[in-house]
């Protein structure tokens, strides 16, 4: 699914020498590369403040810490999507309530999170899946309105562009309150282990949070509040440094694999491809609105899992995200959610199917994948 030894040639140098660095003056923790990092994604975002932290999933907890939630209050998210969205919303012991997403995006639909708005509602955390923002700007008003936070999920969309109705264009991430990012290998932007980030704009919510981040400590054993230990090491900031730069060129490979995904499937029946709305007209042809975190097709013949095992007997990579809507896992399954409340994830889960995508697809390889995608559809 993904291939991460073609990046690593062609920044190993870099890489190198900045490790040989850092094990000489032995600053593993909070050393300079870590905030060298911290100002160049500021940058890069054009954001107020980075945090970094350990990983995406504590990076969505610590964000929900900084805005003092408390147990009880409805935290509105995606029924699609990876378990760690929901989990951190849990862990704090707060209500998490799940809506249906939209068919064509894949993200939180804007109906069901107006009705799922109660008056215990404080915050909605969109998930920008697959590599595309959720509509922000619907969910921007809806949040005024209401009085709520926005959290995104920015884990899958690092580099993507969000174009409001007036032509202003904003990184995804970077458009609520609070934005938590994951640098998991596979990710966009991926280190050589665990790392994330927290992104706001608000300058006391900042303060907040890099003292979360720190066991809560705002001076060196002064603890006001209760924190975690939540550090990105400086040797995956190294890493990220030295991809940060590519980072537009990395998300420009998947989108060109992309294209050429959806012009080989373009007339093939029973074969949905991705749907980009945002700034563009259907093919990201120029844009950024989608980078392309999978390459997810709908199969809506009911072969989806023939068609899984199909690529398996060729030693095609192919994966399903999701396979099970959050309502339905155990974990999280709960008395007030119907069934019939989730009509779009339910399907979803039957017809989805992710592709091979990374930066280092190349034509050949698309063409075969494509063409034993076709073949099997065709048969
Ligand atoms: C990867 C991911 C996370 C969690 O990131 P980790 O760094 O693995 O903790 C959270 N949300 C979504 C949507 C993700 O894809």
């Amino acid at each position: 699914m993904v291939d991460l030894n073609g990046q690593y040639d062609a920044i190993k140098e870099q890489i190198n020498s900045s490790f040989e660095t850092i094990l000489k003056t032995s600053a593993f923790i909070n050393g300079p590369e870590v905030h060298s990092f911290e100002k160049e994604l500021e940058d890069y975002l054009g954001v107020n403040h980075v945090i970094p932290c350990a990983n995406g999933t504590d990076a969505l907890q610590i964000a929900m810490m900084g805005l003092n939630l408390q147990p009880g209050d409805e935290v509105i998210t995606a029924d699609f999507t990876f378990a760690a969205t929901v989990e951190v919303i849990a862990l704090l012991q707060l209500t998490p309530v799940l809506v249906d997403v939209n068919p064509d995006t894949f993200n939180i639909d804007i109906n069901a999170i107006k009705k799922a708005i109660t008056p215990k509602t404080k915050a909605i955390v969109p998930v920008h899946l697959f590599g595309q923002c959720a509509d922000m700007e619907a969910i921007l008003a809806l949040a005024e309105k209401h009085n709520l936070y926005v959290i995104e999920d920015n884990a899958q969309a690092i580099g993507a562009n969000y174009t409001f109705s007036n032509g202003k264009k904003q990184q995804a991430g970077t458009i609520g309150n609070v934005g938590a990012t994951s640098f998991f290998p596979s990710k966009n932007l991926g280190a050589y282990g665990d790392g994330g980030a927290i992104f706001t704009n608000e300058h006391a919510l900042a303060y907040t949070l890099k003292g979360v981040v720190n066991h809560g400590m705002y001076e060196r054993y002064h603890h006001d509040v209760v924190g975690v230990n939540s550090r990105l090491d400086s040797l995956q900031a190294a890493v990220l440094r030295a991809k940060l730069p590519l980072l537009n060129d990395y998300n420009a490979k998947r989108r060109d694999a992309a294209r050429k995904y959806n012009k080989a499937f373009k007339d093939i029946p029973h074969i949905k491809t991705p749907v980009t709305i945002n700034g563009c007209a259907g093919i990201c042809d120029t844009c950024d609105c989608h980078v392309f975190h999978q390459y997810t097709l709908k199969i809506t013949n009911g072969k989806r899992d023939d068609l899984v095992k199909f690529l398996g007997e060729k030693e095609i990579p192919c994966g399903v995200y999701y396979p099970i809507p959050l309502h339905k896992q155990i974990a999280y399954k709960n008395d007030w959610y119907e069934d019939i409340d989730f009509p779009v994830t339910n399907q979803l889960v039957k017809e989805v199917i992710s592709l091979p995508m990374h930066t280092e697809l190349d034509g050949e390889q698309i063409d075969y994948i494509t063409d034993a995608v076709i073949g099997f559809m065709k048969e």
